[in-house]
């Protein structure tokens, strides 16, 4: 099922680990419909400004699936909401401030910055229908912090 120009449910809804543990991960209708804003509102564009594909490395998420990841049972990911991607060659912090400056979103999350080498592990975006927040946040080893790192030079 296509969820936008270049978004596809299947990648989406994917995980390893869901496949080796046997878990479903079927998103229902209501969650369906949040993938697909997410894909309408986040991905295309940050795909129309990378110029190269995206490959999202998780995004809806059952919650068996999630809780074996150790996330919270209140996770965006359990709604269809949110969308944890990297881009291959393009910095990670410079993108995660690309998105705060351009897009509308829930929540931002530049995961495990490493700013000597440029680049951080990979965001996570949420967006919902309604009462985006546009909280940016970083998260180290020691938890969350409001924000992102500063850069110098933006693309
Ligand atoms: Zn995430």
């Amino acid at each position: 099922m296509r969820l936008s120009d270049h978004f596809y449910l299947h990648e989406l809804t994917r995980s390893q680990i869901a496949t080796r543990r046997a878990l479903p991960n079927q998103p229902d209708e209501k969650q369906i419909d949040a993938l697909r804003l997410l894909c309408r509102r986040v991905l295309e564009p940050v795909r129309r400004h990378v110029k190269v594909p995206i490959m999202p490395s998780s995004g809806y998420r059952c919650l068996a699936l999630n809780r074996f990841l150790g996330s919270g049972d209140s996770s965006s990911h359990c709604r269809g909401e949110a969308v944890d991607f990297e881009v291959m060659g393009v910095d990670n912090i410079q993108l995660a401030h690309w998105v705060s400056d351009n897009l509308d979103f829930d929540q931002l999350i530049l995961e495990y910055p490493q700013p000597d080498k440029g680049d951080g592990r990979w965001l996570h975006v949420s967006y919902k229908a309604e009462g985006n927040r546009a909280e940016c946040l970083t998260r180290l080893h020691d938890g969350y912090h409001f924000g992102l790192p500063h850069v110098r030079e933006r693309f």
